[in-house]
């Protein structure tokens, strides 16, 4: 089956084409046929659009919202020019799958979209009002270009850690908020802990219930997943994505008294420090420069910037905190998984999490940490390195298309 996944943010459309059927998942044969972003939906959009092993076409054009932008899309995928193979019509795109951010405790599996999904999606937009309206405007466009009888599947950023216990995912508030308003810790990038878990295993061959890992997701967003017996434990992400690790424009944990502080102090209204929490902290607000780790990485080395070293220096150790944390929690861990753009591509920043960790059985072989980069897969701990460490880089899209063709199909969810 041609599988159309889409990863649809308030401005923003991301898609890649990937071939795949149950035969195929079971080969690892899947093949990514195009991908491609449009960005700006609503302006002048920007559009990036690539036949696998073709140079990408780049646009600059207006497209007014998430249906406009999709059409453009498909009518390139569809068209002779974009040299898509197998794909000349509509009838070649066999399922839509989409990234959907919030499933809260009705969504725990990726399932088929039916007016009921849509009605559950929609009520979780009080707990992501940025993402959940985005997602919708994806399936809503998907339906209408491709018509009611072209199934379209949700895959959930919270899923993967629906399996996390009471005590993991409780905050220690009255009882009675959990009850009345579900509060309580989600987590996100629930596919891409679940899609590295899974690599994991191919890579050495455990079986589930022998996988006891701690993944590390850093990228632009950061979190950290305590995943035992196979299944998410516990993770550093909450009731939303704004808890945890430091991340490119997020604090992660803070006192949360620095907020009613700040709302006489500053005479800040609950918006803008919700903005200020979610947009200019992390990274950027630490080093008042940028949320980019490469340009940070830069700036200390080459003009010795102290507080672009203090904010690295910051991610660094909060990552280490949740690693003593979770090994604490699982009662040690067998390895500790590096991905997402900065996990998968700066041994630097690995080597100064794993630092000062010998103790604890996590020790670096320089080496093979300086040769894991731009997308490459393996192990980088040192021979006699009690926890073993991995470089698997991610690949939500792909975990998505399987999630795709096994709803289709009717076929159980094995990992
Ligand atoms: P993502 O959100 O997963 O795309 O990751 C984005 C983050 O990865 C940004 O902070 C980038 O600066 C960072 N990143 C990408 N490549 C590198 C690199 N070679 N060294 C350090 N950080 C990198």
């Amino acid at each position: 089956m041609n599988i159309l996944v889409l990863n649809c943010g308030s401005s923003s459309l991301k898609f890649q084409i990937i071939e795949t059927d149950l035969d195929i998942i079971e080969k690892n044969e899947d093949h990514q046929k195009a991908k491609g972003l449009v960005e700006r939906i609503g302006g002048q959009s920007l559009v990036s659009l690539q036949s696998t092993g073709k140079p990408p076409v780049k646009q600059a054009l207006p497209l007014r919202d998430h249906r406009v932008a999709l059409d453009h899309v498909i009518r390139w995928i569809i068209s002779a020019d974009s040299q898509v193979p197998g794909i000349r019509s509509l009838a070649d795109i066999h399922a839509v799958g989409h990234r959907v951010v919030h499933g809260a405790e009705k969504f725990t599996k990726s399932v088929v979209i039916d007016e009921t999904v849509i009605r559950g999606i929609e009520d979780c937009i009080d707990l992501a009002p940025l993402h959940n309206p985005a997602n919708l405007k994806g399936i809503y466009a998907a339906r209408d270009l491709l018509g009611a009888g072209v199934p379209q599947v949700a895959v959930f950023d919270t899923g993967f850690h629906s399996t996390m216990p009471e005590t993991s995912y409780l905050y220690a508030l009255p009882y009675q908020l959990y009850r009345r308003h579900k509060i309580r810790r989600y987590g996100f990038h629930g596919t891409s802990h679940r899609y590295v878990a899974y690599r994991y295993r191919q890579l050495t061959g455990k079986d589930l219930e022998n996988t006891n890992i701690i993944t590390l997701h850093l990228g632009n967003g950061c979190s950290a997943c305590a995943i035992k017996g196979g299944v998410s434990v516990d993770t550093s992400m909450g009731l939303t994505p704004l808890e945890g690790l430091v991340m490119g424009t997020r604090g992660g944990d803070i006192d949360p008294s620095i907020i009613e502080f700040l709302s006489h102090k500053e005479a800040m209204s609950l918006n803008e420090i919700d903005a200020m929490l979610n947009k200019q902290s992390g990274l950027l607000g630490l080093s008042g420069l940028t949320n980019d780790m490469r340009d940070l990485l830069a700036e200390e080395h080459e003009h010795q910037d102290r507080r672009a070293k203090l904010a690295i220096d910051i991610f660094c150790l909060r990552v280490k905190k949740y690693i003593g944390a979770y090994l604490a929690e699982m009662g040690g861990a067998d390895s500790i998984v590096f991905t997402g753009g900065i996990g998968e591509n700066s041994p630097q920043v690995r080597q100064r999490i794993c630092a000062g960790l010998s103790n604890l059985g996590i020790e670096i072989d320089e080496q093979a940490n300086d040769q894991l980069v731009g997308g490459k897969e393996g192990e980088m701990g040192a021979a006699d390195g009690k926890i073993k460490l991995y470089v698997i880089p991610t690949n939500e899209e792909l975990l998505i298309a399987r999630d795709t063709v096994r709803s289709v199909r009717n076929a159980p969810r094995r990992w």
